[in-house]
């Protein structure tokens, strides 16, 4: 095994100081108060946004009159598993074989001390800019995601604060920096239904109403069903319908049960929000007359950025820094982009490869972090141009 330091990159000494913090959802671990410090050193207003446990940090920096160019991201982590099982200590942050070992390095405290970085480099030398720059970051990406991104687009609303351009620091990466980007990202809603039906004897079915027949028709309608008409909608996977859980029946197998509930989730395409298939599906419920109670939970409405300065700055800049053409598209979960999305901001999300997110052994390539900065730096450049 070949240890290396950091070699003094800021960058990289930053972003071990970050993995060493345990900051398990939603403890931010310190994370917030380094990148505070290092940003106010720069010029930059800090504000803490918290809410419960929640640690949220807005930071930002203006030249004058322009657009608000935001980075976003994460200083939360996901548990590290049974830490003996890593090559590499979970918290230790150690370098070795070209690589940044420890829970978070890609998922995305890398990403965040790229955007410090690339935040610091842009208020030394900011004479060709004209707007805003800032770094929300928040400590519940992981968790509910309640306290979180939606808390802060709240109180940005109330102050009538907007956002121009988001750049989400998510690894969206595949198999080399920046052959993926996101440029939205499907709606999610789950569904538990309880249908009601009347228990009896399997031998009288005329006394009894069986609930797993009269739900089928309906289930086997929305799971065949084609959400988004003829045509797919434009750069989104197919909206997809999917049963997670079927339960019913008492174990006797000569008894009607008087109950079932299903568990059902959506991802869809911006062609749908969550009201639409909220009341389409409870419709068919009621026209099949299927006595059910539903109980629905929204994590997200699709946002999608259809083109714009943002991602063509993000083509143009991956084109030079990397000379990749990257794929653009939006498939994967939900993200935090979701909430900005609702402040009318082009979003677009690009980061490390992500093929050991939430692993054991998560690792980020330390060329890509180097290569990470340069990108931010320059996209965020790209937007607040004068001559842009
Ligand atoms: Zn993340």
């Amino acid at each position: 095994m070949n240890r290396q330091d950091n070699g003094d990159s800021p960058l990289l000494a930053l972003a071990q100081d970050l993995v060493r913090r345990r900051s398990v959802t939603p403890d931010d671990g310190g994370c917030q108060a380094i990148v505070a410090e290092r940003l106010r050193a720069s010029g930059f207003t800090v504000e803490s946004l918290d809410s419960g446990d929640v640690a949220n940090l807005w930071c930002w920096r203006s030249w004058g009159e322009g657009p608000v160019f935001m980075f976003l991201g994460h200083t939360d982590v996901v548990p590290s598993g049974p830490a003996e099982r890593w090559r590499h200590p979970p918290f230790d942050a150690v370098i070795a074989d070209g690589y940044l070992h420890g829970r978070g390095s890609a998922d995305m405290k890398g990403s965040v001390a790229a955007m410090v970085c690339a935040l610091e480099n842009i208020a030394q030398s900011a004479q060709s800019i004209a707007g805003t720059v800032g770094l929300l970051l928040t400590s519940d990406e992981e968790g509910d995601a309640i306290l979180g991104v939606r808390h802060v687009v709240k109180i940005f609303k109330s102050r009538g604060q907007h956002v121009d351009f988001c750049l989400v620091g998510e690894p969206s990466s595949s198999l080399t920096l920046g052959d993926v980007v996101r440029i939205g990202r499907r709606g999610s809603l789950t569904a538990t239904v309880d249908v009601r039906g009347v228990q009896g004897h399997v031998a009288y079915p005329d006394k009894a109403v069986n609930p797993i027949h009269a739900v089928l028709p309906i289930l086997s309608e929305l799971q065949q069903r084609n959400w988004d008409g003829d045509e797919p909608y434009p750069e989104f996977p197919p909206t997809s319908f999917q049963i997670a859980n079927f339960n019913a029946g008492t174990g006797a197998s000569n008894v009607i049960p008087g109950n079932a509930r299903v568990q059902f989730n959506l991802r869809y395409s911006p062609r749908w929000n969550a009201q639409n298939l909220i009341d389409d599906i409870e419709a068919l419920f009621l026209a099949a007359g299927v006595e059910a109670a539903f109980d629905w939970h929204r994590s997200g409405e699709p946002f999608h950025t259809s083109g714009g300065i943002l991602r063509n700055a993000v083509r143009k800049i991956l084109a030079k820094q990397c000379g990749i053409t990257p794929e653009e598209n939006t498939g994967g979960g939900t993200s935090d982009g979701r909430f900005i999305a609702t402040m009318g901001a082009e979003i677009v999300e690009l980061g490390p490869i992500n093929s050991s997110i939430h692993q054991i052994d998560e690792c980020v390539a330390v060329q890509d972090l180097l290569q990470l900065q340069h990108i931010y730096q320059h996209i965020a450049r790209d937007c607040l141009s004068r001559n842009a």
